[in-house]
C-alpha cells in the first residue's frame, strides 16, 4: 500500500487576531496531484507555508513520510516549492538557474550540467539552457522554475498559484502540461489554486478550503457530483440550490438540493407529451439565455421562486432557435437522482 506523503494533524496558525488556518486534517498520498482550492483568505497559501516550513504552527503537527517535521527549518525538509513569480535569478542563463540548488549542494560540476539538462529536457526546453530569464515567454519562464524544482528531485513538490501569471489559453495548456509531467516523474504535487476548473482539470483529489477550515475532500467528481455543503456546491460549479418546496416533487427528506446546470432539460411548455417518470419537475420563465458556441446557458425564473441555471448542448441547435426561448414558458426536468442534497432541513 501506498504511504502518505504528507500528513496535517490538528493544524493551527492565528496571526495576531486571524485565525487563518482553523483546524486542519489532511492526508496526502505518495504520488498524489493534489489540489487546496478555495476563495481568497481561505488559508489555503498558509497550508502550504506551513507543509514547507516557512510558517510555525500555532498548534498541531506536519508530517512528511510519516516523519514529524514541524520543527524542522525548510531545507532540511525534502520539500521545494514553485512560487506564482517564479523568483528566477535575472543575471544567470536559465541553466545556471536550473543548477543553482546542485551548486549549493555541491554536487560535481558534470553532473550538475547533465542533471540541469535532464529537468530542461523534462519541460520540453532543450536548447534553451544559455538564454537568460528575460528572453523566455512567461510559459517559458514558468517552466524554467519547474526544471529548477524538479532538478533536486524532492519527494514532494509545492505549487502556489504557479500559472496565475498566464494568459488563459497558456494557463490552459499549462494545465495538462503539468499534469503529464507530474505523471511523468512520479513526485507528488501539492497545487494551491482559487480557479475550480483549473483544480477539477489537474487535480487527483481536491480539499475545498473556507476560513481555515477543509470544507469537503475528494476527486473532482466527488467534488463536483456530490457537494457536501451549499460553499462547495456554490465554488465549484453553479450551485443551483432549491428546496422541497421550489421544485414540483423534490422526493424524500426535506432540505436544500443542488442540481448541476448540464442534468437540467429545458422543453417549451407547450411541448406535449407527458412527464417523465422518476423526473422533478419545475415551470418557469426564461429571464436569459446566452448562446456559447457549443452550448447554451439559460436563466430560469421558476414560479415557486428561485432561480436555475440550465445548460444544453447545441447539438442541432441554432442561435436563432436560442434565441426564439428568451422571455418564453419553459417546463424543466431532470432525474431525481441528480438532486443531491447540500444540508437537511433546519
Ligand atoms: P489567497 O488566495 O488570497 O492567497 P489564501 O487562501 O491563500 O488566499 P492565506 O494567504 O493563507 O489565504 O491567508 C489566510 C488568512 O490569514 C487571511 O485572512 C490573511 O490575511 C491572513 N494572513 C496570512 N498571512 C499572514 C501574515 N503573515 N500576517 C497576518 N495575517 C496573515
Amino acid at each position: 500500500m501506498e504511504g502518505n506523503a504528507i500528513r496535517l494533524r490538528s493544524l493551527r496558525k492565528v496571526f495576531g487576531r486571524t485565525e487563518a488556518v482553523a483546524g486542519v486534517e489532511l492526508a496526502i498520498s505518495d504520488g498524489e496531484f493534489f489540489s487546496m482550492l478555495g476563495p481568497s483568505g481561505s488559508g489555503k497559501t498558509t497550508v502550504l507555508r506551513l507543509i514547507a516550513g516557512f510558517e510555525t504552527p500555532t498548534s498541531g503537527t506536519v508530517e512528511l513520510d510519516g516523519k514529524d517535521v514541524t520543527r524542522l527549518a525548510p531545507f532540511e525538509r525534502d520539500v521545494h516549492t514553485v512560487f506564482q513569480d517564479y523568483a528566477l535569478f535575472p543575471h544567470m542563463s536559465v541553466e545556471q538557474n536550473v543548477a543553482y540548488g546542485l551548486k549549493v549542494q555541491k554536487v560535481p560540476k558534470a553532473e550538475r550540467l547533465r542533471r540541469a539538462a535532464e529537468a530542461l529536457e523534462s519541460v520540453r526546453l532543450s536548447g534553451f539552457g544559455k538564454r537568460r530569464p528575460s528572453q523566455l515567454s512567461g510559459g517559458q519562464r514558468q517552466r524554467v522554475a519547474l526544471a529548477r524544482a524538479l532538478v533536486g528531485r524532492p519527494r514532494v513538490l509545492l505549487l502556489d498559484e504557479p500559472l496565475g501569471a498566464l494568459d488563459l489559453k497558456l494557463r490552459e495548456q499549462m494545465q495538462i502540461e503539468l499534469k503529464e509531467l507530474q505523471r511523468e516523474v512520479g513526485i507528488t504535487f501539492v497545487f494551491v489554486t482559487h480557479d475550480q476548473d483549473e483544480a477539477l482539470t489537474m487535480s487527483d483529489r481536491i480539499a475545498v478550503f473556507q476560513d481555515g477550515r477543509i470544507e469537503q475532500t475528494g476527486t473532482p467528481a466527488e467534488i463536483y457530483e456530490r457537494p457536501a455543503s451549499p460553499f462547495v456546491a456554490g465554488f465549484v460549479g453553479t450551485s443551483n440550490l432549491l428546496t422541497g418546496e421550489t421544485a414540483e416533487q423534490v422526493v424524500g427528506k426535506p432540505g436544500t438540493f443542488s442540481v448541476r446546470p448540464e442534468k437540467i432539460r429545458v422543453l417549451k411548455e407547450s411541448a406535449t407529451g407527458e412527464d417523465e417518470p422518476e423526473h422533478t419537475a419545475a415551470k418557469g420563465s426564461v429571464a436569459e439565455v446566452v448562446y456559447l458556441g457549443d452550448t447554451t446557458r439559460f436563466l430560469v425564473d421558476l414560479d415557486a421562486g428561485g432561480r436555475l441555471t440550465a445548460v444544453q448542448q447545441n447539438l442541432e441547435t441554432s442561435s436563432e432557435d436560442v434565441a426564439a426561448f428568451r422571455g418564453s414558458r419553459v417546463r424543466l426536468q431532470w432525474h431525481h437522482r441528480h438532486n443531491f442534497r447540500v444540508e437537511e432541513a433546519p
